[in-house]
């Protein structure tokens, strides 16, 4: 089971992951976008850390919907209002268990992966975030470790696509042969699943 602990420890690896890599991210925004990724990752993460230790949130959905809250207020750019939605529709569909299973853990962040998609118009090889999150969602049940590893995957298998949402949409074809900012920012947060602990 995954209790509350678990969804802070989530979010903490997240914050620290985005910490860590956020150069990277911005150099992969500025290859295609406008520089500011890891940027606008790192202050939301920061800030859904600083909101976790004020309020402590009592529920794995409570930490979630006050995560994506906060993203939803502190981030300007597109990746704000998409991981807000990403993170406030997983933790609604948790609802206020005490510990949920890791199977009621795949299905709520399929059902904030589907709103992800839903908010920005969005569908698997558009080369965006969902490319990161929608093959980590299928295999999550099996291992987190798995879903990391397919994350990565398709963080990777973003390359060669051709953009067709978000600011890299611009660039068409001369966005073909860069890795998408949000897709690698995807990996690290499902990355992170791992590091707070296999259940
Ligand atoms: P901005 O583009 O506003 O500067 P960021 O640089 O923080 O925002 O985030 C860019 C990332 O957001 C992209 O790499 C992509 O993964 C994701 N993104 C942008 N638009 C969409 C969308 N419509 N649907 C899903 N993801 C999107
Ligand atoms: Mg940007
Ligand atoms: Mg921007």
């Amino acid at each position: 089971m995954l209790d509350t602990d678990f969804f802070r420890r989530w979010m903490s690896a997240t914050a620290a992951a985005v910490d860590r890599e956020a150069d990277r991210l911005t150099e992969l925004d500025a290859a295609i976008g406008d520089a500011d990724h890891g940027m606008n990752m790192r202050r939301g993460f920061n800030a859904v850390c600083e909101v976790l230790e004020k309020e402590e949130p009592a529920t794995p959905g409570a930490v979630l919907t006050s995560a994506g809250r906060q993203l939803i207020s502190t981030v300007g750019g597109a990746s704000g209002p998409l991981y807000g939605t990403l993170l406030r529709r997983t933790g609604k569909a948790l609802g206020d268990d005490a510990e949920v299973t890791v199977g009621q853990l795949a299905a709520a962040l399929g059902t904030g992966v589907a709103a992800v998609a839903q908010l920005g118009g969005a569908r698997a090889g558009d080369k965006t975030m969902l490319d990161a999150l929608l093959p980590a969602v299928e295999v999550l049940e099996s291992s987190f470790g798995e879903a990391g590893d397919a994350a990565l995957a398709g963080a990777l298998a973003t390359v060669p696509l051709r953009a067709h949402k978000g600011r890299a949409s611009y660039l068409g074809e001369r966005s073909i042969g860069h890795q998408d900012p949000g897709a690698a920012s995807a990996a690290l947060l499902v990355g992170a699943l791992a590091e707070a602990g296999e259940p």
